[in-house]
């Protein structure tokens, strides 16, 4: 008997193996994938990640955090203004808020830190250019108000804040418009630049306040979805410009501006879009965005 056990047990093995490595019939999927949310919505703002490593710590006065839930802000107290603020832009942000024209320390700077007001521009030469726009936040007067917030806001010249960069800001709002969310980081670097007073100033606010030689942005353009980080790849587009701070800076289109992420990386010591991954930058930081203007 026991000699055909052995047999017998090492054939069903084998059926049983076989059974294991055979494949199975793909059974037609009687479910559809969820449809992907394309309602706009209010994201991180800072999802792309915090290109100074900006900590909300008194000992960092000159890399400071400020998260404000409209933008978040890089504050080198230094230079009395922005290294860098970030914010999401889509629809949803957007509103019928009036514009309110009520410029204001920043509250969330701390006692000791420098705090520009609104007369530290007055007779400047140059106009208080906000960084993340009144317009992109006017979905309730307590958003707009934000921008206000002079933390928010850099000397531009007028020239460059009412025309080639205003346009940019325009552009952005157009592809918001048109089903689009995007992450938008900005900045300005360098000392001396050139307003409506004209000569070259490198400070205002009795020094207090550093004058940017170049003001950059970066943005990152994606369809309307669900998950952000995840769906950017190396077909995402992103635009990043670097304009002038003079007076001249209308000489050119906004879109004659373009650069490379890599580019504006070198200039300000920053690391831009750190929050992908190492290889995913270096793909999206080395190109010229070349897609369409208006
Ligand atoms: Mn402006
Ligand atoms: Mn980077």
């Amino acid at each position: 008997m026991r000699a055909l056990l052995v047999p017998l047990a090492l054939a069903l093995l084998f059926a049983a193996c076989k059974k294991d490595d055979a494949v199975e019939p793909t059974t037609p999927s009687t479910t559809t994938p969820p449809p992907v949310d394309t309602t706009p919505g209010r994201d991180d703002n800072m999802a792309l990640g915090n290109p100074s490593g900006a900590v909300a710590s008194v000992v960092m006065a000159n890399n400071y955090l400020l998260v404000h839930p409209q933008y978040v802000v890089g504050y080198d107290n230094s230079r009395g203004l922005a290294r860098w603020v970030s914010w999401h832009l889509s629809m949803a942000w957007k509103g019928t808020a009036e514009r309110c024209d009520c410029f204001e320390p920043d509250p969330l700077l701390p006692s000791g830190f420098f705090a520009a007001e609104h007369a530290d521009y007055t007779n400047s030469g140059f106009d208080r250019g906000h960084m993340c726009p009144s317009d992109d936040r006017d979905g309730s007067d307590a958003d707009n108000a934000a921008t206000f917030y002079m933390a928010n806001i850099c000397p531009q010249a007028p020239h460059l804040n009412q025309q080639t960069w205003a346009d940019l800001e325009d552009y952005a709002r157009r592809l918001a418009a048109d089903s689009m969310e995007l992450y938008i980081l900005c900045g300005g670097y360098g000392n001396g630049g050139s307003g409506s007073n004209g000569g070259l100033t490198t400070s205002i606010a009795g020094g207090n306040i550093a004058v940017p030689a170049r003001y950059w942005k970066v943005l990152v353009v994606l369809p309307l979805g669900e998950n952000d980080l995840t769906r950017i790849n190396s077909n995402t587009r992103v635009i990043a410009v670097d304009m002038p701070n003079t007076q001249s800076a209308n000489a050119l289109e906004w879109y004659d501006y373009r650069t490379s992420v890599d580019a504006i990386e070198d200039s300000t010591g920053l690391d831009v879009l750190n929050a992908l991954g190492t290889e995913l930058q270096g793909l999206l930081e080395v190109g010229v965005d070349a897609g369409p203007v208006n």
